[in-house]
């Protein structure tokens, strides 16, 4: 902790320091505020201007703040530390906070394994170390310096990941992690595009390790970089040259863990690895060399490797029992994760009563008082109604908890017993747990019952999608984002609480009860109905949606009813057919429309729009310019006759992109925001899927040559062979044209054809070349060009692929 006075000459800094403060937080997202009077807020610039985010903070109570530039607006009472650059600020201050101790610090870089390692290395060290790493994958120009900040006297290990995209940006992250230890974990094509060669990106990595007194990396791996390797100790290992440290000379596998065995210091040495996969089996092994590396028996470090468990980064939203809404966190606890676990669940606004079933937290490196007050406080911060703690240690301080509904258990078991008596309904639920808690049995036993096909929507990615797109975006351009038809098929308010918390700053849906479904789930957005029906106008009114208007009769009922009920300025949507011909007023009526609006004061004109035919398609760019001027022609009549100005837009997707000046004030995204945008070229693509569609095996059979398979007897092996049955169907969405060899599946990883039609719940696949069992997992679709390829396979678009998954297909929502 530091005085707001020491932290201004740390960071040398101007400005008056109005009030004293202790400095114990650092805040760069104002949506996520804790402990508001400790707190510094860093105006940084991203995307948006930091500095256009200072009310929200000040509202929240924080009262003192690192910018460039002092608000022109009075905050009483606050600090305000003017510096020449934000970032450098922040990164000064952790790093100053580092040189405050002495423990010993690892520091991870490379392009793969870098946050497995981390976490692995966690699990293998906390025994006898008081251990502090990054959050997750917090390995930024940001995440670094907030990782570092977490340092306290209690902590005898740092171990800290870094990442990178481009040259220059090591040397910051070294300053703040000074690693003494130094792990390269391998390098591949991850962030080349930064890097003009592949060396330039080797060589920024390597800064990482200027200081450190040792380096552990793969010798295969770095081979033409020896001169550049300037630790004094190295560490190697191979598992094909001889002349390593470690040389892993044998693999095996065994009761299904990998058994490895290697020469080390002239002596055989062995270890076992409970995961089959390629990359688990190279992370552990740099496990393995860093603790030998560390001088730990290699005995001892062959017991722990052995339990090595997967690390889960993922929390996963899903449906639960009586109509709750289930955060599964079941894998890991710490007070960070359960920050942003806690900004999750708060990002998700569809039920009012939130829940936390916690348990103890381990490895804090706080004594008990201190970690149980930073937890109550951060259970107060976020609002939560119902706690129920699950262990000795948070029973032991439950006075602690200020809230009204509490309960505690004293282990996973007792809590199981009681679940009934809780009687969960309508509540969001975060489960959250030290992985030892077992917490996984308490949210099956909470979560519906998943058919086991199921669709999973990436968040991570789909906010990627986003930021690519506005990326894109001229200066002040707005976003709408188009969320009808269930978000393209995935998800309503799961998605729209998403969007909202990322601050897009409309959102679209095609009908008045999708809106309201939204404003059910705690949707604030404005939001545009594309088709409102006048029987459903009291209800759209009701719920502040606002309507498209398209034509007189619509238009005339619109006002009818706004007359009626007393509507004042009620913001509406004027759509232009400027040659879709799909809905809109035509060139010829836009002076009767504005003789019309003239008078009217009823509505106001929120924006005027128009929609492009073909915004994708080379072919038909001379029309999508006419279409243009079309739209052009219709505003600046309106303008002019309404005397004030409204929000334009004409692009959807594939417009933003290859249509920048069609961008006007505000454009409609839609399909991309689900990472399928046909109009971007593939090396300008950063777009992720966001989708996977999966089934599961529920009988294979051996197929003799010439036996039919299916309704009508349609498929046939041409060889003896075996079929799966999984458990999709047309009713699924899996419509019957994939059926008969036209569709494939992904098992295993391979793509396997359908046989035979396809039935109504359920089809058959050709697996004669895999190997397969039943319950095991086939995928559908799992990217971008598996849904493109699927379309083409019927002579359809990657929209009517989307959209037509059931709804009784479960969507299962992750975010890392
Ligand atoms: C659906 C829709 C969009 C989005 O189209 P994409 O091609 O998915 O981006 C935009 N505008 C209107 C009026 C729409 O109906």
């Amino acid at each position: 902790m530091y005085s707001i006075k020491e932290v201004k000459q740390i960071i040398n800094a101007h400005g008056p320091i109005i009030r004293e403060a202790t400095v114990s937080v650092l805040i760069t997202d104002s949506r996520r505020i804790i402990n508001p009077a400790e707190a510094l807020f860093f105006a940084l610039s991203g995307r948006r201007d930091g500095h256009d985010f200072i009310p929200e903070a000040y509202n929240a109570g924080v009262r003192s703040f690192v910018v460039e530039r002092e608000p022109a607006e009075r905050y009483s009472g606050s600090n305000f530390l003017v510096v020449e650059n934000v970032l450098a600020a922040l990164q000064t201050l952790a790093a100053y906070h580092r040189g405050e101790f002495d423990l010993q610090v690892i520091g991870i870089t490379g392009s793969n394994g870098k946050t497995i390692i981390k976490e692995w290395l966690y699990q293998l060290l906390a025994a006898d170390k008081n251990i502090v790493r990054n959050p997750k994958s917090y390995n930024s120009q940001v995440g670094v310096p907030l990782s570092v900040w977490q340092i306290n006297k209690e902590h005898d290990l740092g171990i800290f990941e870094a990442g990178i995209s481009t040259v220059n940006e090591m040397d910051a992250l070294e300053k703040m992690i000074e690693p003494q230890i130094g792990i390269f974990t391998h390098i591949g094509s991850a962030h080349d595009e930064g890097f003009a060669s592949r060396r330039e990106k080797v060589l920024e990595k390597l800064k990482l390790f200027k200081h450190s007194e040792i380096l552990i990396y793969n010798y295969d791996q770095f081979i033409d970089y020896k001169k550049d390797i300037l630790t004094p100790k190295k560490f190697t290992w191979s598992q094909k040259f001889k002349e390593v440290d470690l040389y892993v000379f044998s693999e095996t596998i065994i009761a299904k863990k990998f058994y490895l065995r290697a020469k080390y210091k002239g002596q055989e040495i062995e270890c076992l690895i409970p995961f089959l996969d390629q990359a688990s089996i190279e992370n552990a092994i740099v496990c393995w060399a860093t603790m030998l590396a560390m001088g730990y028996d290699p005995v001892e470090v062959d017991n722990r490797l052995e339990h090595l468990t997967a690390v889960s980064m993922r929390l996963e939203l899903k449906t639960g029992i009586n109509d709750c809404t289930i955060i599964d966190d079941s894998y890991n606890s710490d007070i960070q994760s359960l920050e942003i676990a806690l900004n999750f669940l708060n990002q998700q606004n569809q039920h009012q009563t939130k829940t936390l079933i916690l348990s103890d937290i381990f490895q804090s490196g706080l004594q008990q008082n201190e970690l149980y007050k930073r937890v109550a406080a951060l259970v107060k911060n976020h609002k939560i109604d119902k706690l129920i703690g699950v262990g000795e240690g948070i029973s032991a301080h439950q006075e602690y908890f200020d809230i009204l509904k509490k309960h505690f258990y004293p282990d996973t078991q007792s809590l199981l017993k009681q679940l009934d008596s809780l009687e969960f309904s309508g509540e969001t639920i975060l489960i959250k747990g030290s992985r030892t808690f077992e917490f996984e049995r308490i949210s099956k036993a909470l979560s519906q019952k998943a058919h086991e096909t199921l669709m999973e929507i990436n968040l991570n990615a789909m906010i990627d999608n986003l930021n690519f797109y506005r990326s894109k975006l001229l200066p002040g351009v707005k976003v709408m984002v188009m969320v009808k038809a269930f978000s393209y098929g995935s998800g309503t308010f799961e998605i729209a609480n998403v969007l909202q918390y990322a601050r897009v700053d409309y959102l679209a849906v095609a009908y008045i009860d999708e809106g309201v479904a939204l404003r059910d789930s705690g949707i604030t957005l404005p939001i545009m109905v594309l088709n409102p029906e006048a029987s459903a106008f009291d209800k759209m009114v009701a719920h502040d949606l606002e309507p498209e208007l398209f034509s007189f009769n619509q238009l005339d009922e619109f006002v009818k009813f706004a007359y009626q009920n007393n509507l004042s300025d009620y913001p509406v949507h004027l759509k232009i057919d400027t040659g879709m011909h799909r809905l809109g007023f035509e060139g010829f009526e836009i002076e009767t429309l504005c003789d019309f609006l003239e008078e009217i004061k009823y509505i106001k004109v929120k924006s005027v729009f128009s929609h492009l035919a073909a915004s994708g398609s080379p072919e038909h760019d001379a029309f999508t310019l006419t279409q243009m001027k079309r739209f052009e022609k219709a505003y600046l009549q309106i303008e002019e006759a309404l005397g004030y100005k409204f929000i334009r837009h004409i692009s959807n997707t594939s417009a933003i992109i290859r249509w920048p000046m069609a961008q006007y004030d505000m454009v409609r995204l839609g399909i991309g925001l689900y990472g399928i945008d046909a109009a971007v070229p593939d090396h300008l693509n950063g777009l992720q899927s966001i989708a996977t569609l999966k089934t599961s095996v529920s009988q294979v059979k051996k197929i003799p040559a010439g036996e039919t398979i299916g309704y009508e007897r349609l498929g046939k092996l041409n060889k003896d062979g075996k079929i799966a049955t999984v458990r999709i169907g047309y009713a699924d969405g899996y419509l019957r044209a994939f059926g008969n060899g036209v569709g494939k599946m992904l098992v295993k990883g391979t793509w396997v054809p359908t046989v035979g039609n396809i039935a109504m719940d359920m089809c058959m696949i050709d697996v004669s070349d895999v190997d397969i069992k039943e319950g095991d997992d086939v995928i559908v679709f799992n990217d971008r060009q598996a849904i493109e390829a699927m379309a083409k396979q019927i002579g359809t678009i990657p929209y009517e692929i989307l959209t037509n998954i059931s709804q009784r297909v479960k969507r299962v929502y992750f975010y890392e």
